[in-house]
């Protein structure tokens, strides 16, 4: 079985000496040592001066969005993992979706400016796949119209832009560090922002709005997470160059085999650097693409459609609209099994696969 991605697994006896810690303190979440060590490496290695560890990439957006006080419509992209979408309707806010484009399937921020209304207070986009959206275009349309920008960041972990970490731009950025993102705590995330304010704010927030045992200085939340969590990250971290590395070749790999297959990769950002977070495919043609899907799945090979349904035409909680690029590159987008531990002889397998389904 190849499933689409499998989580990295660090040194275990590096785990075990983590946990002998846990047990020895006896401090196991609420801001613990460990948490604070992870919030240290994350902003090392990152070169970044305001960040917070939270106990997932959704809790993450529910932050971002609170913290930044948006109400009415916020306008964001349909082609995006369900978290997007659903966190601002969670927070009480209404989506407004914007088409994305063809080549870098991020949002089109040509397109953004007919959809903001009086009401609209943000903008929420995702770097899809780790690929940067127009960030110069879309904070000049914020600027224009007192906007404020969130990044959900979730695929970006590692990403340069500009010579700088992605997750610098925007109002607020989130990361997601689940088990099957690049970096991962098995359940994890974080916000990100150059305003110190607003991070107190959101750390507040984090704790259920806490000032102290017996004061509170804002509503708050749950978003939390513990040592066990930190301890995970503190292993995978001093991996991530080796991993980030790894699934660059095998990215390259994947490429070099499939120059005669009938697909094409998302345009990346010529000013940012790739990590290998995943391998999309765009199929010339979607009865292609089930074809492959097909073959795939007879030779016990499971790839993921990263990401169908579209959110603006699939969400039983909201209305359902038509969007010319994105109903059409949802039809045929495929992400190919990719992760740590796949090897080139497994790569093979899948790609003489899609070629002969394609020749046939
Ligand atoms: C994974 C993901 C999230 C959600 O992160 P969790 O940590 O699973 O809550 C949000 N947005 C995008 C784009 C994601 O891929």
């Amino acid at each position: 079985m190849i499933p689409v991605t499998r989580p990295y697994l660090p040194d275990k006896d590096k785990y075990k000496s983590y946990i002998d810690q846990i047990y020895q303190r006896n401090w196991l979440t609420n801001n613990g040592p460990l948490v604070n060590e992870l919030e240290l490496e994350l902003k090392n290695r990152e070169q970044l001066k305001h960040l917070l560890f939270v106990s997932n990439g959704t809790i993450a957006l529910q932050l971002a969005i609170k913290a930044l006080e948006l109400s009415g419509e916020i306008i964001t992209t349909p082609f995006s993992f369900i978290a997007t979408t659903s966190s601002i309707v969670w927070e009480g806010c209404k989506p407004v979706f914007v088409d994305i484009e063809e080549q870098t399937l991020n949002i089109d921020p040509g397109k953004i400016e007919a959809a903001i209304s009086d009401r609209t207070s943000a903008i929420l986009a995702t770097h899809v796949y780790g690929n940067p959206c127009d960030i110069e275009a879309i904070q000049d349309i914020a600027d224009r119209h007192n906007l404020k920008v969130i990044y959900d960041a979730a695929h970006c972990f590692g990403v340069q832009y500009k010579g700088s970490s992605i997750f610098e731009y925007g109002d607020i950025s989130t990361c997601s560090f689940h088990a099957t993102k690049l970096f991962h705590t098995v359940e994890g995330g974080m916000v990100v922002t150059k305003d110190p304010a607003l991070l107190k704010k959101m750390a507040y927030m984090r704790n259920f709005g806490f000032a102290g045992p017996e004061a509170f200085a804002e509503l708050g939340i749950n978003g939390k997470n513990s040592e066990f969590h930190a301890a995970m990250g503190l292993c995978v971290l001093p991996d991530i160059d080796k991993i980030i590395q790894k699934r660059i070749e095998l990215c390259q790999y994947y490429n070099s085999k499939l120059t005669k297959a009938k697909v094409r990769r998302p345009v990346w950002h010529p000013e940012a650097t790739y990590t290998g977070a995943y391998y999309p495919v765009v199929f010339d043609d979607p009865t292609l693409m089930h074809l492959c899907i097909k073959a795939l799945e007879a030779a016990k090979i499971y790839p993921r459609r990263y990401f169908f349904p579209a959110l603006s035409s699939s969400l039983p909680f909201l209305d359902r609209i038509k969007l010319k690029i994105t109903d059409k590159i949802c039809q045929k987008v495929l992400c190919l099994p990719l992760f740590y531990d796949i090897s080139k002889e497994e790569i093979d397998m899948i790609v003489r696969i899609i070629l002969r389904t394609q020749n046939n």
